[in-house]
């Protein structure tokens, strides 16, 4: 009996290199600590449609409904051709699985272009209501085209996905500096963003050892550059959240060190990176795996954590050591990331660092 089963899904362009990279990092780190990974290939994206004759196969779902989690690679879907079998699996697959809490981290190494040294934040972002038209009706879009010139875009926001979200935030909190904040603009969106308050507010009393404060947003962009240090948890709806989290990755090397971790109620997690496919920089070596690696780490602690399987969180932490190792010598990072190595210098230095790290412990 494996310990955990977890999904491979490869998704389009550099995935193709990132999702294997992570992978192998796992194993290698899983077979050191003793932990039984069933790993099942997944097929989705472009070459789905090619093999499948769709980017979401028939029986994708099903064998995802049968893992603990699973790794997402980036998905190209703005360049699939236009046809009813090529849609975009995201939305599907967050709704599916009321993966509800997108759970974004931003840490800033030395030497790697970081605009500020001692950044350590994370921000929870809504991931199935808010502005987003792909998933917020249940059928139809949350955007519509009632005349040749005027358009119209619904935001949704609800008590529950509110709630569910600020809970998710005020538990990682919890576990980190017991301080929250929450981003909102409640000054205009009087009732959108005023439920998003009103309703964190009232999570946030079953959590009374959690400090809660809240920023405007347009207020929290400015602030990210300024003094992201003073930040520690953050929450907010769908689109601030997509916009301020690629914000915070400049910050600190761009979006190749932009891992991010879907969850839900249940103890499912799916590891997907913030970043998008980069079809520019496929099949050239160079993508940062990074994001998609710590994504991978992201996962196997937090289901390790969940569901109380020790070598997971081992094999988390050992795979933390290896990533610091990689990152602190520009022989074994990325280009984007003032490195001289390429994605496959890292992915080995990670390895490296991995045995290493452990030799020396
Ligand atoms: P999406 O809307 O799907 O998130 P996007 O428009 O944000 O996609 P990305 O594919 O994320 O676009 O990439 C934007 C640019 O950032 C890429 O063209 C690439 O140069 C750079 N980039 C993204 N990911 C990485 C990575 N892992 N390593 C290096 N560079 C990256």
């Amino acid at each position: 009996m494996a310990d955990l089963r977890i999904g491979i899904l490869e998704g389009d362009d550099i995935g193709h290199e990132i999702v294997p990279a992570s992978v192998r990092i796992a194993r290698a780190a899983a077979a050191a600590e003793g932990l039984a990974i069933d790993w099942v290939e997944v097929p989705i994206g472009r070459r789905a449609l090619d093999t499948h004759g769709h980017t979401m196969p028939e029986g994708t779902l099903d064998t995802l409904r049968g893992l603990d989690g699973w790794i997402l690679g980036p998905i190209g879907h703005q360049a699939y051709p236009k046809v009813p079998e090529a849609i975009n699996p995201h939305p599907i697959l967050r709704k599916q699985f009321d993966l509800f809490a997108n759970v974004r981290p931003t840490r800033s190494f030395p030497g790697i272009g970081a605009i500020h040294e001692d950044i350590d934040l994370v921000i929870v972002r809504e991931n199935n209501e808010g502005f987003q038209p792909d998933r917020n009706v249940v059928a139809g879009s949350g955007e519509f085209r009632p005349t040749e010139d005027v358009s119209m875009s619904v935001r949704v926001i609800t008590r529950e996905g509110s709630q569910k979200v600020v809970r998710a935030a005020l538990d990682l909190a919890r576990a980190r500096k017991k301080r929250l904040t929450l981003v909102h603009k409640n000054t205009v969106f009087k009732l959108g963003c005023g439920l998003f308050v009103e309703s964190a507010y009232q999570v946030a009393q079953e959590y009374p050892d959690i400090a809660v404060d809240e920023v405007i947003v347009d207020t929290m962009a400015m602030r990210l550059v300024r003094d992201p240090q003073s930040f520690d948890v953050v929450v907010t709806t769908n689109m601030f959240g997509d916009i301020l989290t690629d914000e915070a990755a400049g910050l600190v090397g761009g979006l190749g060190m932009a891992p991010g971790l879907c969850i839900g109620r249940g103890a499912i997690a799916m590891a997907q990176a913030t970043h998008g496919s980069a079809p520019d920089i496929a099949g050239k070596g160079i993508a940062n795996p990074y994001a998609m690696i710590e994504s991978t780490r992201m996962m196997l602690d937090w289901l390790g954590r969940k569901r109380d399987v020790p070598a997971a969180v081992a094999v988390a932490e050992r795979m933390r050591r290896g990533i610091e190792a990689a990152l602190a010598d520009p022989a074994t990072r990325t280009p984007d990331i003032k490195g001289t190595g390429s994605q496959s210098d890292m992915v080995d230095g990670i390895v490296n660092g991995m045995e290493n790290a452990h030799a020396q412990a």
